[in-house]
């Protein structure tokens, strides 16, 4: 398995190796790797000629501390997982100094609004951190065809605005959320929760189906008072956020309009350890 560690190697691998004709697939991660990971680099091994995988905590994107401190970082593991998949995968695993060359800042971003809902609120600067690092690993790895979780479907949006606007040669596609079999959602952060913590937390997605349930009949705010109700009664758990937003602009719903899709965002604090999750709606 090919591991680069630096862009300038990476970039000549790929010069000597790609052509014209020849698809790239690409698929960005912080590591830890889980088989929600796993399925986008699945889906891309299947569609393209070369796949290859960042793993790349990017302490731009985090606006807690200790968050970025403590994110796993399981770069042989995670090779290992990579290994068993498919050993033609690509791996780059660049240092921050690499990437950010002494300079470890954002680029501002506007992404016509969608960066100042729900993550943008809650976690200040995130989107540009997101923005500056995904453009940067674009320019470098030169994909044909990008796979974003729905997961992060904020994100996924917002990857999806920053190409159209910058009119970047890529296609941007998103994969649906892996779960464990209790329904939460795979997510890196899920190492730091204790056995009992994991068991519990399969209530935020069991408050999402609910919530999709009650779309049917209740309005947004009946269901969000409901969720908000929940989760006081859980003192396992703090709600930062529920909110049902439309899936293209994310602005929270007003009423709801037929043929727009509606989508249920949630973030909720177990202990220090902050998850997310996602629901369509209609
Ligand atoms: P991360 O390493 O958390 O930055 O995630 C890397 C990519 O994997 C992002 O596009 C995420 O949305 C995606 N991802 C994370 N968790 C899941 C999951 N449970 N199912 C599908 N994709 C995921």
């Amino acid at each position: 398995m090919l591991i680069f560690s630096t862009q300038a190697d990476l970039k000549a691998h790929l010069k000597s190796v790609s052509s014209s004709k020849i698809t790239i697939g690409f698929v960005p991660t912080m590591g830890a790797l889980h088989k929600g990971h796993l399925s986008l680099m699945t889906e891309s091994l299947k569609e393209n000629d070369l796949t290859v995988v960042s793993i790349f905590v990017n302490p731009t994107q985090f606006n807690n501390k200790e968050d970025l401190e403590k994110y796993p970082r399981t770069l042989e593991s995670d090779v290992e997982k990579m290994k068993t998949l498919d050993d033609a995968i690509i791996v780059f695993a660049p240092s921050v100094d690499d990437i950010y060359e002494g300079k470890t800042i954002s680029q501002s971003f506007d992404f016509d609004g969608l960066e100042n809902q729900m993550e943008g609120k809650h976690r200040p600067g995130h989107f540009d951190g997101v923005g500056t690092i995904v453009k940067r690993l674009f320019e470098i790895v030169t994909p044909t065809n990008a796979y974003f979780g729905e997961k992060d479907f904020q994100q996924l949006q917002i990857v999806k605005k920053m190409v159209e606007k910058a009119k970047l040669p890529v296609n941007v596609i998103g994969r649906p959320i892996f779960r464990e079999k209790n329904g939460l959602a795979m997510s890196s952060r899920n190492e730091r929760l204790t056995a009992e913590e994991k068991e519990k937390a399969a209530i935020i997605n069991k408050t999402l189906l609910e919530a999709k349930e009650q779309f049917g009949t209740k309005n947004a705010n009946e269901i969000i008072e409901w969720v908000e109700k929940t989760f006081k009664k859980e003192t396992d758990f703090k709600l930062e956020y529920f909110e049902i937003a439309d899936e293209s602009t994310l602005l929270p719903i007003e009423t709801k309009v037929d043929g727009k899709k509606y989508r249920a965002f949630i973030a909720v604090f177990v202990n220090e350890i902050r998850l997310i999750d996602t629901i369509s709606l209609n």
